[in-house]
């Protein structure tokens, strides 16, 4: 098999899967409980907390764990918009994840004034169009640092600049940046930022929100005094634990891993141009996540290429994970400005660190034959074009 999807999801590394599985079968003890068996699993929640941070950049007193990333980005939104009820603006980017995107429709649906910052044809956010859309009355202003579909790096520098002249706290979703940049949530600048495990090697269903010192920030899970009063549920321990492996393991790889999946991205974006006629790069040419590829196989419907391609154990996607059964076009790809038949031929590729050489060949083996052939039985005509 063949898995170049990523950004959806990555394997378990071994090292995460090891300590997990140790962890499961020897500490069930509630952390909230007070004898040894639960006083175990609450340190071994704070030293996950510990390594979390050190791998983000941020102290250990700013990490908070969540159930998801989105979850994590809902916190982030829902608890800054709730605790600064004098404040009734909300701006974010047109090419947000569904887990901000759907929060900014919901608090519009409260009342709230919701922007949507627009982006180039590169995916980089409009910082003239950012200027004129933040305003004193702006609680927060929330932008991703690297897109999920097209991998496009935003300028959070300029972001956290234009926010902070009119007063407004920013949020970044790191999601898809974090393990795969270098970069340290406290010199970012930002106010809240938000990573998962499940992009990094460890277990889906553990995220997490750094929250610098003194921001203001509602609950909005009500119950126990989990996470400090901010997240309540008993934790789950296992999933914590199996970020804290896999966030250890990140700077052990971390620069092995970007320059072979730089090498292995280049010559996969360099085969395919050079074998595949009449395709089209979605993105930044070089302000991008390098392992992301996203591509409009013209006259084709990406559909199809999937299909193909998991017929002959290749797995890519057709956009974000999360809009994969939509009959939607990618609202990011819409953004940047392309057009419907691109966007409905697009293929997503995103590699990762057990991706090697022969990944890279057998796709571009397997993938310029499958276009040539789904193209002869198409209506396409590359003339049309
Ligand atoms: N934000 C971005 C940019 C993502 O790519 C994802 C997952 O695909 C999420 C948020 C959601 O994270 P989770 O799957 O942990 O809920």
């Amino acid at each position: 098999m063949v898995y170049l999807d990523n950004n959806a999801t990555t394997p378990l590394d071994p090292a995460v899967v090891e300590k997990m599985t140790q962890v499961m079968s020897e500490y069930f003890g509630n952390p909230s409980s007070l004898y040894p068996i639960g006083r175990k699993a609450k340190d071994l929640i704070n030293e996950a907390r510990a390594r979390v941070a050190a791998a983000v950049g941020a102290s250990k007193a700013s990490i908070y764990f969540t159930g998801s990333g989105t979850e994590a980005d809902n916190q982030a939104i829902l608890g800054v918009m709730d605790a600064l009820p004098d404040k009734k603006e909300f701006v974010t980017s047109s090419i947000e994840h569904p887990a901000v995107a759907e929060t900014a429709a919901y608090l519009e649906r409260r009342g709230f004034k919701v922007t949507y910052v627009p982006v180039d044809s590169t995916g980089t956010v409009d910082l003239d169009a950012l200027r004129s859309a933040v305003t004193p009355q702006t609680a927060l202003v929330s932008v991703m640092h690297a897109n999920n579909e097209i991998g496009t790096i935003q300028p959070i520098a300029d972001v956290v600049r234009i926010a902070r002249e009119q007063g407004a706290l920013i949020h970044t979703d790191a999601v898809q940046s974090f393990g795969k940049i270098p970069f340290r949530a406290d010199d970012l600048g930002v106010d809240l930022l938000t990573i998962s495990s499940h992009k990094i090697y460890g277990p889906k269903g553990v995220g997490a929100l750094y929250v610098r010192k003194g921001t203001p920030l509602r609950p909005f899970i009500h119950g126990g005094h989990q996470e400090r009063g901010l997240r309540a549920g008993t934790e789950n321990t296992i999933g914590i634990v199996g970020f804290g492996e896999a966030a250890r393991i990140l700077p052990l790889h971390f620069e092995a891993d970007s320059l072979r999946l730089h090498r292995l991205a280049d010559r996969l974006k360099s085969g395919l141009e050079a074998a595949v006629p009449k395709i089209h790069f979605n993105g930044h040419p070089h302000n991008r996540i390098p392992t992301t590829l996203s591509y409009a196989f013209l006259g084709l419907e990406s559909e199809a290429i999937l299909l193909s391609l998991a017929t002959k154990g290749i797995s890519v996607s057709t956009g974000s994970a999360c809009s994969e059964d939509s009959e939607e076009v990618s609202h990011v790809l819409q953004a940047i400005g392309l057009r419907p038949e691109f966007a409905r031929s697009t293929v997503r590729m995103s590699l990762g660190r057990f991706n090697t050489d022969a990944d890279v060949d057998e796709v571009l083996r397997v993938l310029p034959e499958v276009v040539a052939s789904l193209r002869k039985i198409s209506a396409w005509n590359p003339d049309e074009i």
